[in-house]
């Protein structure tokens, strides 16, 4: 092979290389839309043995949040969507802040300027609010009129020489844009937004010339992105097209909805991710296989089976991507805990309840065999169990807390004489059906009744699991104290 055509295979080998981003902007918590976009992206990438890229997208200085990026990271690593370059992992096409990449923006913007493709405007903010207002007036779409267009180079480079201040606008005809998206297939967009700003006054991109710029300085192969991006994708083509540059591929992932006609607000705590960790306790393969719950982009798709992240992996197909819009819905989040929490191992289970107990703050931590025993209780007995944050603020925190207070046994069991039954509970050697039933014949009270008084006494709540399955887990011992304890609180 020649040198030119050896570098002509190294250039066809580095364009065949799977590189994806994820890029979110650190502007508060991570939506739940944004984890789903991250899974594909890595999916993706792994599937190709490629590059699963995170780049932070912080050029909106206004809506900069200091410790979303902390967020956005401990979210990947609590499902586990490691980047293999980053701001934290580095790599090859750093720096992965777009605020540190300002000089390739500003180039960049420079370099259109130079191929005519772009100008400098100083019209002051003034001028610009007031052909916004006679727009508005007169019910258009505000554009600017391009008046700075007709500035000479010359004149402009002068003036800027001086210190005036300026943005670059593009020069951006109307047009219609064609293009191809792998979810969508051929999109047809009209473009008619006369001159959008690409660098500001003070140097920092907007969003669309920074995005372009690295994606292909990063030599991203497909953009993998929510499809609140798709109105976007035309004028990104034009701009691709103005730099001679071949775009990427574009893949735009339908939308996260309530319901069919419904979509996500804001104001729903589970828009975002935290809400699913923090908040419910859903084991991450959980919320995963919820974000692939209408079998989008898997192969052989089987809506009762549990994906491990790895077969997500393996059977993780671009090709199967559907258009419509995922549904989250509550009921399968609780079948695909309870899967979750089923296909669990102990030692991956242990920390995360450690973790909630910790962060709750009003449990003591128990030693690990007691959570062992608690988690194969809860595996055997209770087929529902999926959210671990029921083990705090739920139905279960029973297993790390001894009774606080006598007023639900006081409320429900009036004209009873509960001391006296307590006592007689107490001298009981073994707790069962038959011991219970020669308390309750002595008080005249139904068996049901007495085993109420129990359970309230052991657990604090009048439902729960059977007397009998209680009693085997605590112990006589565990038992007699709590029922001492329920003795002095009456
Ligand atoms: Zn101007």
């Amino acid at each position: 092979m020649s040198s030119d055509g050896m570098r002509g295979f190294q250039i066809m080998k580095a364009l065949e290389k799977v590189r994806v981003r994820f890029a979110p902007s650190p502007t508060g918590h991570l939506h739940i839309g944004g984890l789903r976009t991250a899974l594909f992206n890595y999916l993706f990438a792994k599937k190709h043995s490629g590059d699963f890229v995170l780049r932070i997208e912080d050029t909106d200085r206004a809506r900069f949040v200091d410790d979303a990026q902390d967020k956005i990271y401990e979210a990947l690593h609590y499902y586990k969507l490691t980047p293999d370059e980053g701001p934290r992992e580095g790599g090859n096409y750093g720096p992965y802040e777009q605020s540190k990449r300002l000089d390739h923006y500003q180039q960049a913007a420079h370099h259109l300027i130079d191929s005519g493709h772009a100008y400098r405007c100083f019209c002051p903010e003034n001028r610009l609010e007031l052909l916004r207002k006679t727009a508005e007036k007169r019910g258009e779409i505000p554009k600017y009129d391009r008046k700075c267009a007709n500035l000479s180079l010359e004149n402009a480079k002068a003036m800027a020489d001086n210190g005036e201040s300026f943005v670059i606008r593009f020069k951006l005809d109307k047009q219609n844009v064609q293009f191809q998206d792998e979810v969508f297939g051929t999109v047809n967009q009209c473009i008619d937004e006369s001159d959008p700003v690409l660098l500001k006054s003070d140097g920092f991109p907007t969003y669309h010339l920074a995005n372009v710029i690295d994606d292909r300085k990063m030599e991203i192969s497909h953009v993998i992105r929510g499809m609140e991006w798709l109105s976007s994708t035309g004028k990104h083509q034009i701009l691709y097209r103005a730099f001679n540059w071949t775009p990427p591929k574009f893949v735009h992932l339908s939308l996260i909805m309530r319901t069919a006609t419904k979509k996500l607000s804001k104001r729903d705590k589970d828009a975002f991710v935290a809400y699913y960790s923090d908040q419910l306790g859903a084991l991450p393969e959980a919320v995963l296989n919820l974000m692939i719950r209408n079998g989008s982009g898997i192969r052989d798709f089987d809506a009762d089976h549990f994906y491990s992240l790895q077969e997500m992996k393996e059977q993780f197909d671009l090709s199967l991507l559907g258009r419509r819009n995922l549904l989250l819905d509550h009921d399968s989040l609780q079948k695909y805990s309870r899967m979750a929490f089923k296909s669990a191992d102990f030692e991956s289970l242990y920390p995360r309840i450690v973790d909630l107990l910790k962060k709750d703050g009003k449990f003591e931590i128990p030693e690990k065999e007691h959570i062992r025993r608690i988690v194969s209780f809860l595996n055997s007995k209770e087929e529902n169990f999926g959210f671990l944050s029921s083990l705090t603020s739920g139905e279960f925190n029973w297993f790390f807390s001894r009774p606080r207070s006598a007023q639900l046994l006081l409320d429900s069991h009036q004209n009873v004489d509960l001391k006296q039954i307590i006592k007689e509970l107490l001298k009981l050697e073994t707790c069962n059906s038959e011991t219970l039933g020669e308390v309750a014949t002595r008080h005249q009270l139904t068996l049901a009744k007495t085993m109420g008084i129990v359970r309230i006494s052991l657990i604090g709540s009048k439902k729960g699991p059977p007397i009998s399955e209680l009693v085997e887990f605590f112990g006589m011992e565990e038992c007699r104290k709590r029922l001492e304890i329920m003795l002095t609180l009456l």
